[in-house]
């Protein structure tokens, strides 16, 4: 690309030094481009590095990339070239050609072998070192100078820097405090891009039962929780979920809590959680009378053991209503329905979700219709770029999220690279 520039002349400035912009940068560098990147922090990848817990689920293994993309909702569509491009198959192989050999977990998640989130940092940071990008860090994007319809430079507190090219990988409004504030969004807008208001998603949720705080800490597997708002089921989910001081949170909500957000927003929602969705009501019912039948004279505290977890028997003995020391064969019909009712149906009132601050991932970004599925170019500026979680793309909790900025990343990364 162009030799005969002053140093501080770019061909490509890549904004944002998390995954997206990692890889953008990588990938542009690779094919000869002469790249800066510019990073607010003192660091690369603080949001990569607690990802999966510290453990990185970097993608999922699934390589149709249909069945990849649904996930993604009606949106999932405009991913289709990002991932014929860099898919799930690539970016596993990305990783294993460089040192670190994907391990598949339950759900077809995909870590890092050594589980280890700064094995794959370690991976990008090789690789922009290997083309030579140039790395800003503690410099904090202000906004950027236009001329003629395109960008020419980008405007740092300090300075300016000015390229051909422009990459804005500056991530969503998720966890702040790893530097993702959304302030993307603002330059975006200030450049005539449409934004769909960000909102939270994969998030926990407050509910406004007290007696959840006493389960706090409860990590429930293999339950059913369905979300209905005036008696209509609106979602339904398998897995597993985790109670908290404040109401619910882990895989299964986390998924449903953008649909929660969103109804909420139209009236009151409940939750229904089914602590044994492999029986229907009458297998649960038999259950139990077998069980008792075994311990007549026994008390009904004693014999909760094999249905429910520890933790779990007080609530439960609680909102049944059922004396505790009560023995079991002078429990009634109706109380014993209570109870089958309570382990099949147990209900939770949602008040509302955690917010950004502990949010894993944005939903809402940079309207797709403005940006070229094909170059992630966009539509409006024809020297700017977008890549990530700036865009109006979100996914479930799996290794997904990770996957689409490792996709459109690279696919930024090489239409910017190459002349059009
Ligand atoms: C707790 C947690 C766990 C997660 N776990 C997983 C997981 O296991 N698997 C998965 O697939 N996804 C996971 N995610 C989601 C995933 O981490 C994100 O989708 C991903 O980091 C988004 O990458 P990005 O590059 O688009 O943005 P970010 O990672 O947010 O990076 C954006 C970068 O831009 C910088 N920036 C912002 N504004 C400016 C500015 N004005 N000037 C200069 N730089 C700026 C920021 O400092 C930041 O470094 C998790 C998220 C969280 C919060």
């Amino acid at each position: 690309m162009t030799k005969d520039r002053p140093l501080s002349h770019f061909d490509i400035v890549v904004i944002g030094g998390g995954p997206a912009g990692m890889m953008a940068a990588g990938r542009a560098a690779e094919l000869g481009a002469k790249v800066v990147l510019i990073e607010k922090n003192e660091t690369l990848g603080k949001k990569l590095l607690i990802s999966g817990k510290g453990r990185c689920n970097f993608t999922h293994n699934e390589f149709d990339i249909r069945k990849f993309a649904e996930k993604f909702g009606r949106n999932g569509r405009f991913l289709y070239s990002a991932l014929a491009l860099f898919g799930a198959r690539e970016v596993i192989n990305f990783f294993e050609s460089r040192g670190v050999k994907g391990k598949a977990e339950q759900g077809d998640r995909i870590f890092p072998e050594k589980g280890n989130a700064q094995d794959i940092l370690n991976v990008l940071v090789k690789y922009l070192a290997e083309g030579k990008v140039n790395i800003l860090f503690n410099s904090e994007v202000t906004g950027f100078k236009q001329e003629k319809g395109k960008i020419s430079q980008v405007l740092l507190r300090d300075r300016q820097i000015s390229a051909d090219k422009f990459i804005i990988c500056a991530g969503g409004k998720a966890y702040p405090q790893t530097g993702s504030t959304g302030n993307g969004y603002q330059w975006a807008e200030q450049l005539g891009q449409t934004v769909i208001a960000p909102v939270p998603a994969l998030n926990p949720v407050k509910t406004s039962e007290d007696w959840v705080k006493e389960l706090q800490g409860l990590s429930l597997k293999n339950v059913s929780l369905k979300l209905f708002q005036n008696g209509k089921k609106q979602d339904e989910r398998f897995g597993e979920m985790l109670f908290t001081h404040f109401g619910v949170s882990g895989p299964i909500v986390m998924d449903m809590s953008k649909n929660i957000g969103a109804l909420l927003k139209n009236g009151p929602v409940k939750l229904i959680l089914d602590l044994k969705p492999a029986l229907d009501f009458k297998k649960v019912d038999k259950r139990i009378q077998r069980d008792w039948g075994k311990f007549r004279g026994r008390m009904f505290k004693n014999l909760l053991k094999g249905l429910l977890p520890l933790s779990m028997i007080p609530v439960i003995i609680k909102l049944s209503g059922i004396e505790p020391e009560k023995q079991v064969d002078h429990i009634t019909r109706d109380e014993r329905n209570k109870l089958v009712h309570l382990l099949k149906e147990l209900e939770l009132t949602p008040t509302g979700l955690l917010g950004f601050k502990w949010s894993v991932i944005t939903s809402g970004g940079i309207a797709l219709k403005e940006v070229n599925p094909n170059t992630m170019g966009s539509k409006r500026i024809e020297n700017l770029y977008f890549a990530g979680e700036i865009l109006d793309l979100d996914g479930p909790s799996g290794g997904y999220n990770l996957q689409e900025c490792w996709s459109t990343g690279y696919l930024a990364g090489e239409s910017a690279a190459k002349r059009h």
